[in-house]
């Protein structure tokens, strides 16, 4: 698909470093570079799509690897029993600041509700 180079696709062919924990053939995690918890992971399908508008319009099977992929990702951070927040930011109101789709993990530490 088309679309702006990010640095997330710089990560994504090996161009720009990160902090990888995961990958298998559907997703890349790295730790995100300002983390706002104990535990703060981002996961990036390798598929490219923009946000979860662009994925949406997919086949379905790489909407559900995505998400499989980011709960695998959990599981190997070891927060399963804890629990975890997943944030998925899409477009301008919800301050998505990198167009290439992203889901954060966050954990190791109680969340509060709502967000701002
Ligand atoms: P969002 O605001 O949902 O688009 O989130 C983008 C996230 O990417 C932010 O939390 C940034 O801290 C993070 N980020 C930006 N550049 C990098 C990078 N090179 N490596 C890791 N995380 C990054």
């Amino acid at each position: 698909m088309s679309g702006a180079d990010t640095v997330f696709d710089r990560i994504l062919r090996g161009a720009a470093p990160a902090d990888v924990v995961y990958q298998d053939e559907h997703v890349l995690a790295f730790r995100d570079i300002h983390p706002q918890a104990p535990v703060h992971v981002l996961v990036i399908p390798k598929v490219r799509a923009r946000s979860l508008q662009d994925l949406a319009e997919r086949d379905a099977g790489e909407a559900g690897a995505f998400l499989k992929g980011v709960v695998t990702v959990a599981n190997t951070l070891g927060l399963a029993e804890t629990g975890y927040r997943v944030v998925m930011n899409t477009g301008r109101h919800a301050q998505q600041s990198v167009d290439y789709l992203h889901a954060h993990i966050l954990g190791g530490r109680p969340m509060r509700w709502p967000p701002g």
